[in-house]
């Protein structure tokens, strides 16, 4: 639905004055199709940003590491996965994933960030949690100085479901034996009906909702993520936005870090399956799609979650790039290998070294700082 521009300056200014948004606020910003007032919507939330976190534009130095593309689930977005025997199915041992780590801290990493496949054969004696907790541990004994952002709240309920253990169990364990965040991934768009259609295997809204909060009340700090740009409509969007929006406050409300940056990742079809890639249709982010939402996320997630990042990977350094004048303020990590979205048939690149971050912040006449996971500037040598 239009709305007339004077009724979307007073909702940009009561964002701008730190009020929250409504959802059908929300929804509103999002409906706008004037290339004026989208152009209103992305000074607003450049403002907002400038306001809440200043000029500065952060990154950091980390190396992600995909441990297994053995998976058993199907979601129609995936080109990653991979069953047991497939040709280039592989499951990294831990000294190949040591060798990977260590590789990353003679490069000055600060963060490995550690995801996999959902693979059945890392129960031993019909137990998954032992091979997790040996993984963390393993890697945390080798580099204590480096943080340990692993896990999504998919494979923690993996775990506990094939273990039959409860997620706190799951998320105390990890947490003792060296991971120190989690990413907010699998999140996709906290939706059941549009999870239904993309990823029907995977764990519904209300238990990613539970891992989450769970993860936050053990004193678990997560990233948050949306996947755009499919087949959610804009109300989707906002119920994702706002089910985010929630968890945060209840997480600052315990006294807990909760959510440290959101981070919106634009849906990738190019290698995926083929039903879902007809439903929607193109195969590559719409840019201008996504920074319209970027601008959206950021003025809808207001004081709540004051970190925004765009994922290079998925737009590109150039559209990532951009996306800092809509929002955003931190432009990721240099992640040094990436394989679930490049995969899929993204073209951003899986690498990146630190002088190209500096120098795509710098294009924009903007300082730029090293953060570590928590958003805590660092004042290295
Ligand atoms: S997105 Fe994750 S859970 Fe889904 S099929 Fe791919 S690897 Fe498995």
């Amino acid at each position: 639905m239009l709305a007339p521009a004077s009724t979307i300056s007073a909702l940009l200014d009561r964002a701008l004055s730190g009020k929250d948004l409504t959802p059908q606020e929300g929804v509103l910003l999002l409906q706008q199709k004037d290339p004026a007032v989208i152009q209103q919507i992305q000074q607003a939330a450049d403002e907002l940003r400038r306001s809440l976190v200043g000029e500065t534009v952060t990154y950091v130095v980390n190396r992600n590491i995909n441990f297994t593309n053995i998976c058993e689930q199907h979601c129609g977005f995936c080109a990653f996965r991979r069953d047991e025997g497939d040709e280039d199915a592989y499951w990294l041992s831990h000294q190949q994933i040591l060798e990977k780590a260590g590789d990353g801290v003679t490069q000055g990493i600060t963060e490995i960030c550690m995801q996999g496949g959902l693979h059945l054969g890392a129960k031993i004696e019909g137990r998954s949690l032992p091979y997790y907790v040996k993984l963390a541990e393993t890697l945390h004994e080798t580099f204590p100085a480096v943080h340990l952002h692993a896990f999504s709240p998919q494979e923690i309920q993996f775990i506990a479901r094939g273990d039959g253990l409860s997620y706190a169990a799951v998320i105390a364990a990890l947490k003792g034996a060296g991971v120190q965040s989690m990413p907010g991934t699998a999140a996709e768009v906290l939706n059941d009906a549009v999870r239904r259609v993309l990823c029907p295997e995977k764990i519904d809204t209300a238990t990613w909702l539970e891992i989450v909060e769970t993860a936050h009340r053990l004193g678990m700090p997560t990233t948050s993520t949306m996947l755009s740009g499919h087949i959610e409509t804009p109300e989707q969007q906002i119920e994702h936005l706002e089910h985010l929006r929630s968890l945060q406050q209840c997480a600052q409300a315990q006294g807990n870090i909760g959510i440290t940056e959101f981070i919106l990742l634009p849906y990738i079809g190019q290698d995926a399956p083929k039903p879902l890639r007809k439903k929607v249709g193109h195969d590559q982010p719409i840019l201008q799609d996504a920074l319209h939402l970027t601008a959206v996320a950021r003025l809808f997630l207001g004081q709540w979650i004051k970190n925004h990042q765009p994922s290079w990977v998925k737009l590109g350094l150039d559209g990532a790039t951009e996306a800092l004048r809509w929002g955003c303020n931190d432009l990721g990590g240099t992640l040094m290998e990436e394989h679930i979205t490049s995969m899929a048939g993204a073209q951003g690149g899986t690498c990146m070294t630190v002088a190209q971050l500096q120098g795509a912040i710098a294009s924009l006449n903007r300082p730029w700082h090293q953060r570590n996971t928590l958003y805590e500037h660092l004042h290295l040598p």
